[in-house]
């Protein structure tokens, strides 16, 4: 049957059909009071998702542009930061930095593998003339489905007391608790198409007053994502440049949604989604490449070692209609990613599992009793 789809995919991700419908509006002026009243709403709900009096800019780019805004707002050319590399976001925030000259120092750990705080505090604790400008984290990589040590990297960014902490929080926003006041999170990244339930196209920026500090020295070139322009049009809730006025109406009711659902109740139904999942893999024989310490609440990635995971992604999209994620680089063919970031729910993961089950009985995997991976992910919803 056509006409169907579902998305498992770590980005983008569902959206749910009132933010559909809210913006399948005429735009209206983006520079009109009405629309002011709009931005003001939002800026006021991004706060409360992000737990933080910080400043939360919304930009017109993807998690890629929030997070180059991250970097290049607060550092100078030559700057030394330690970023951590263990997949292809963190990669890529190495290379991003590089593209700006600063000076890269990559803590690298194998794909699959959580990065290992204690070479963050040794680093750290060994600069003592306070080189050291940046550490640049992902905390949820999407491409292995670890969840790296954010709150234990940043503790030892805190007692070296120079340093930013930059985090691409691109899979964790809004699936995962993250007390940026709390932990004192500098300058934290995320977008839209991930956990905020609606399309892609807008990134977020929240910035700490430490980190306006260090905006006022920072030399990197800088136009369209200057974070000081952002910073002065929301005070004024208005905006320097156009803004996607009808992804921002969308915005403005799943921010609503998500305040109706609460924070608590969104991070435990991650936790369940993630529970089944990983559950229902085990069950399956199916082994997962992030381990149980360090997995995602966005994405859970599996290695069907038997069967080719092209294959496998291939034939539940064209059998159910349900796009999984492959692998990147190197893992291309190894692995296959569930999605469970968003707008999704325990039927949907249950519907997922199920198709999934199928798929291999028709691939001929013979590695587990049929019916075992619905079973245990039955078995977790049920007593949560
Ligand atoms: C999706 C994602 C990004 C941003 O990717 P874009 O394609 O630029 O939106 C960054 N970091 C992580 C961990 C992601 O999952």
């Amino acid at each position: 049957m056509d006409g169907k789809p579902m998305l498992m995919i770590p980005g983008p991700t569902p959206v749910p059909e009132q933010v559909l419908l809210a913006m399948a509006k005429h735009p209206i002026g983006h520079r009109s009071g009405d629309f002011s009243k709009v931005i003001a709403e939002i800026t006021e709900n991004l706060k409360w998702l992000h737990q933080t009096q910080n400043d939360v800019l919304c930009l017109t780019v993807s998690g890629t542009g929030a997070m180059e805004a991250g970097i290049i707002n607060f550092l100078s050319p030559g700057d030394r930061v330690l970023v951590g590399d263990n997949g292809k976001f963190g990669e890529r925030w190495g290379l991003i930095s590089k593209a700006f000259g600063l000076n890269v120092d990559l803590i690298k750990t194998e794909w699959g593998k959580p990065l290992d705080p204690e070479e963050f505090r040794a680093k750290l604790e060994a600069d003592k003339d306070k080189q050291i400008k940046a550490v640049i984290i992902t905390h949820s990589e999407t491409s292995t489905g670890v969840l790296n040590d954010l709150e234990t990297i940043n503790k030892y960014v805190k007692a070296h007391g120079e340093a930013l902490i930059i985090v691409d929080a691109v899979t964790s926003m809004g699936a995962l608790n993250i007390p940026i006041d709390e932990w004192g999170l500098d300058v934290v990244g995320s977008g839209s198409q991930k956990g905020y339930m609606i399309p892609p196209g807008l990134g977020f920026v929240s910035v700490s007053k430490k980190a306006w500090k260090a905006y006022e020295t920072a030399t990197l070139p800088k136009f369209y994502l200057d974070l000081g322009k952002y910073k002065k049009a929301t005070d004024k809730d208005s905006s320097p440049f156009t803004p996607p006025v009808n992804l921002m109406y969308g915005l403005q009711v799943a921010l609503q949604m998500m305040k109706a659902e609460g924070l608590e109740n969104i991070f435990a139904r991650h936790q369940r989604n993630t529970a089944a999942t990983r559950a229902a893999m085990k069950a399956l024989n199916l082994p997962l490449f992030a381990p149980d310490t360090h997995a995602s609440t966005a994405i859970t990635a599996v290695i069907p070692t038997t069967v080719d995971a092209e294959k496998i992604r291939s034939t539940i999209k064209k059998k159910f209609d349900i796009a999984l994620a492959g692998g990147q680089d190197h893992l291309k063919g190894k692995i296959f990613r569930i999605g469970h970031l968003g707008f999704v729910s325990e039927r949907d993961i249950l519907a997922a599992i199920g198709a999934l089950e199928t798929t291999l009985q028709e691939l001929g995997y013979e590695g587990a009793t049929p019916g075992a991976g619905v079973a245990a992910a039955a078995a977790v919803l049920a007593q949560s």
